[in-house]
């Protein structure tokens, strides 16, 4: 019999560092992911992850001639007619992401992880109504492998959080069509040496950007858009009217998705956990998940290790304060932030033109909290400057009243959705009401998806 301590769906970046982290506590660990080795993490080519986050979650360095790409520091985000630079420096390091995925299955591996490639989820064991293990299937054999906890970082298809009974403890909801970011990625060259790239910029109103890829003569030409492919092409073209690119020749498109959803109210049911994209963990003003998977995941093995240190059971019970130091440290901020930025999207080229010009809303504060993955605070006399421009601008034809108006409520929605993620319970018994009321505030905040077609109507 197969008998672990702790059974990780899922070899992606959640799963190799949810592995590494338990098993260097000394815990026997079984991680298993449906693909072949040569196919891990190969979804698209180059991620960026904040050269602090290295240090932070002391990851392994990447290497040159191998997963390592680039570096770079110098950002700027334009408005949507390419004026009013803010400008900014977070360093950033671009990587190659199969190739460094599997530097942390190594890494994972180092630790005593047991990884098995080709090996597919397909449902869970029960015993007396609680998780006792996994039943997987591997080389066409169907094989049992036995946990004290199972924890889901199969990403968006959520394998193990959908198998979930009803009311077992975790929304088992699928990640649909209108829950996620699409992303287009232009892999070009520049053919002008004037215009090799230093640094990245960013287009706001189109959700588009420029940033460096492998080739230093290159570029990666990107786009994100909540309605699907088709709208993130037919958004592109608007953009390339708007704003002059330097001259280029395209080399090749990679397309991908990640979560745009709020993630589930809890993360544990008896015996489980879910993190990574499968917890859509992702930030909601870059559609980046691989750090921000990792802040809950610090949290819960420092739990689970706590618990199976002292032979006590892995029940919701025992695990909820996952839950609760999560929205703490990162998810109320993120809550707030998702909330705030669906409201706000309905406004015209000309306005953003204007809150860029003017120093609202897309100014040099909130891409500095964006870039520290810190919720956006104003102060009293900032919030009454910001008003006093924003009126005037009613007043003198460049901002619609109806724009005002749904930037008051996206703020709104933010900050109730804040104050009330400050509240998460500490116990149980607090939460089913909790979660209710939570339920009401998101249907008032809507989804992107369905503030964009509304908008397009
Ligand atoms: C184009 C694009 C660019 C991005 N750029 C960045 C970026 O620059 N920085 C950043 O932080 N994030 C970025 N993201 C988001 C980031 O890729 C994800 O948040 C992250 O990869 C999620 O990792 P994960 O391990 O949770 O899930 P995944 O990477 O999806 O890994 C899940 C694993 O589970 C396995 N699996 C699925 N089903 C089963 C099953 N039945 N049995 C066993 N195994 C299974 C899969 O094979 C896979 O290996 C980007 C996303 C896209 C689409």
């Amino acid at each position: 019999m197969e008998i672990y301590d702790g059974i990780i769906v899922g070899a992606g970046t959640s799963g190799s560092y949810l592995g590494r982290r338990l098993a260097e506590k000394g815990f026997k660990i079984l991680i298993i992911d449906k693909l072949p080795k040569e196919e891990i993490g190969n979804k698209y080519d180059i991620v960026h992850i904040q050269k602090r986050d290295f240090d932070r979650f002391k990851l392994p360095e990447p290497e040159e001639g191998d997963d390592y790409a680039f570096e770079f520091s110098a950002t700027a985000a334009y408005s949507a007619f390419g004026n009013h630079p803010k400008r900014g420096s977070n360093p950033t390091v671009g990587l190659r992401l199969h190739r460094y995925t599997l530097r942390l299955n190594r890494w994972a591996e180092a630790a005593g992880a047991e990884i098995k490639y080709g090996a597919a989820f397909k449902d869970f064991i029960f015993e007396d109504g609680m998780i006792k293990g996994i039943i997987y299937s591997e080389a066409g054999e169907e094989r049992k492998a036995y946990g004290k906890i199972v924890a889901d970082c199969s990403g968006i298809p959520s394998v193990a959080r959908r198998r979930l009974p009803e009311g077992y403890g975790v929304e088992n909801f699928e990640i649909g069509p209108d829950e996620m970011f699409y992303v287009i990625l232009r892999y070009v060259r520049y053919l002008d040496e004037k215009d090799y790239l230093n640094g990245s910029r960013s287009w706001v109103y189109y959700k588009t950007w420029e940033a460096p890829q492998l080739d230093s003569k290159g570029a990666i030409l990107g786009i994100g858009a909540n309605l699907g492919y088709e709208h993130a092409e037919r958004i592109f073209k608007e953009f390339t009217k708007r704003i002059a690119l330097p001259r280029h020749e395209l080399e090749r498109v990679e397309k991908g998705r990640t979560p745009y959803r709020r993630p589930p109210y809890s993360f544990v049911a008896d015996n489980f956990l879910v993190t990574g994209d499968a917890a859509c963990l992702t930030k909601p003003h870059a559609g980046e998940g691989i750090t921000s998977s990792m802040v809950q995941i610090d949290i819960a093995v420092k739990c689970i290790t706590k618990l199976l240190k002292s032979n006590k059971p892995l029940s919701k019970e025992n695990l909820w304060p996952i839950n609760k130091e999560y929205v703490v440290v990162q998810g109320r901020a993120y809550a707030a932030m998702l909330a705030t930025l669906i409201g706000a999207v309905s406004t015209s080229p000309e306005e953003n033109e204007f809150f860029f010009e003017h120093d609202v809303i897309f100014n040099a504060k909130s891409f500095a909290a964006m870039a520290e993955d810190k919720e956006l605070r104003y102060s009293l006399p900032e919030m009454l400057r910001m008003a006093s421009v924003l009126i005037r601008g009613v007043l003198r034809g460049k901002v619609r009243f109806k724009t005002l108006r749904s930037l008051i409520r996206a703020m709104k929605n933010g900050s109730r959705i804040s104050k009330h993620y400050g509240k998460y319970p500490c116990e149980q018994e607090r939460f089913p009401a909790w979660a209710r009321k939570s339920d009401r505030l998101w249907e008032r905040a809507g989804s992107m998806a369905a503030a964009l077609k509304e908008m397009t109507k």
